[in-house]
């Protein structure tokens, strides 16, 4: 009889490992897993120590982050300032890093997840041209790493798994829409890296009947998108110098002249969209406009994850809108948004002017802003895991690009060095 309650509150047991919790996707799940009570039904799951005292904590939603000689837990700072988090100890925070085994090994050892999501990557392509292999060793082998801990712990037969897939995996177009069928053919090593991350969740599957799961997930935005190039104290001084220029910070990196604090493209736009809105800033550049991708809100897209795990069969999904919208089209819906109008400007120009009180703002391009090989269309099919999963986004585009851009105002208003 005890055996069998014991059993049972085993297996109500909900502990969620999340890696890349302080990312954008990792922060909104993290909040998603505490409001769903994530925890063990009868069971307390893990004995912690703190000022001393030693006590059994109903511990629910763990996840990894990275030692950093400056501020990384950002996105969730308002988790622990919450007492209620706070206090019962739902959300614990362990130092791991997806290039360490050993350390793996350990915190799956000590956590004992049921649910893991890896989410944690170098995720940003075009860095990924810079930083090629430290991208295959986290995106790629960390992978392997986190499933082969889980393996060698014994929680093979009971962990669920869900992988950051990518719908960069798609990279040069095959097929217009992108189905899970359609044939991958990757466009940087960010791409190549996370494809390696695919084929090993399959492979875990097949291989060992583990619960692995790929989620293909299109581009997806939020106010917390990533809105720094790199942080420069994790790149090696000889490579890099600092200099400021026109009240901005650049980073010069192997002869080359990175502004620092602009990344993906959507926060890139609303952000200079709110200074330009602001009087804060008359400049920033951008790329190729005509680039179109399938954007999603992040907070609809980590609900799909949970999803995922909580089927009984394993499986992969596209996860998309079913919309696409070029780079232009989202500059367009920004400043429509605070009411400008656009006059766009040739290449080689690297300035996007604001014409003072004309209520006009002129858009120009950049070569610099290219990359070396270029995905030109993503767009999803997200059928299988409307069927399946009963899933679909909620958040619409215009509702993105404008939650987006008031965010950025409200924080520029606040600080405008942010
Ligand atoms: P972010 O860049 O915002 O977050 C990445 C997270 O990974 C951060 O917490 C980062 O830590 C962590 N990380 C980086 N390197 C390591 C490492 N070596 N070991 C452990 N953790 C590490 O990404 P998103 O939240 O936007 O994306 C989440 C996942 O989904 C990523 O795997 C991404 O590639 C994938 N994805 C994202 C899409 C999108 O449109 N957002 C689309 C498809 C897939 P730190 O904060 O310290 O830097
Ligand atoms: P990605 O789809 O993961 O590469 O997401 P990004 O937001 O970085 O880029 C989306 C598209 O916008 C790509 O096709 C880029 O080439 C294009 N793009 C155009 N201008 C810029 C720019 O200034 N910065 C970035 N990051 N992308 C740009």
């Amino acid at each position: 009889m005890a055996e069998t309650a014991a059993k049972k509150a085993k297996s109500d047991r909900k502990v969620a490992l999340i890696t890349g919790i302080t990312g954008q996707d990792g922060s909104y799940l993290a909040e998603l897993l505490i409001e769903k009570g994530y925890t063990s039904s009868s069971r307390p799951l893990s004995l912690c120590l703190v000022n001393g005292f030693c006590f059994v904590a109903a511990v629910q939603v763990h996840g990894i982050i990275r030692r950093s000689s400056s501020f990384n837990t950002g996105r969730i700072a308002h988790l622990f300032a919450n007492p209620v988090t706070h206090e019962q100890n739902k959300m614990v925070l362990h130092y791991g890093d997806l290039t360490d085994s050993t350390n793996l090994v350990k915190i799956v050892m000590e956590v004992q997840p049921t649910e893991v999501y890896n989410l944690g990557a170098m995720s940003h392509v075009k860095v990924s041209f810079d930083m090629a292999e430290y991208t295959g060793n986290v995106d790629g082998l960390g992978t392997l790493r986190l499933l082969d801990a889980l393996r060698t712990s014994g929680l093979g037969d009971s962990v669920r798994f869900y992988q950051a897939s990518t719908s960069e995996l798609y990279g040069k177009v095959q097929e217009i829409p992108q189905t899970e069928k359609t044939p991958f053919y990757p466009r940087s090593p960010y791409g190549v890296a996370k494809l390696y991350g695919y084929w090993i969740v399959v492979n875990y599957r097949e291989s060992y009947g583990m619960h692995c799961n790929n989620g293909i997930l299109f581009n997806h935005e939020s106010p917390r998108r990533g809105a720094f190039c790199w942080p420069p104290s994790r790149l090696l001084p000889c490579h890099l110098r600092l200099v400021a220029s026109r009240r901005r910070l650049h980073l010069i990196m192997d002869g080359r002249n990175l502004p620092v604090g602009e990344t993906f493209v959507t926060r890139k736009i609303t952000r200079a969209v709110a200074k330009i809105h602001l009087g804060q800033q008359e400049s920033v550049t951008l790329g190729n406009l005509d680039a179109s991708r399938d954007w999603g809100h992040a907070k609809d897209y980590v609900e799909m994850m949970w999803l995922m795990l909580q089927q009984d069969t394993p499986d992969d999904f596209v996860i998309a809108t079913n919309e696409e919208h070029s780079v232009r089209e989202f500059v367009e819906a920004s400043f429509r948004h605070i009411g400008k109008e656009i006059v766009w400007e040739g290449e080689g120009v690297n300035e996007v002017g604001k014409e003072k009180d004309t209520g006009i703002v002129r858009v120009k391009i950049s070569e610099r802003y290219y990359r070396p090989a270029e995905v030109e269309r993503l767009l999803g099919n997200p059928e299988k895991a409307k069927q399946k999963l009963g899933w679909t986004p909620k958040i619409s585009f215009t509702e993105l690009v404008t939650e987006m851009v008031e965010a950025d105002i409200k924080l520029m208003r606040a600080n405008p060095l942010a």
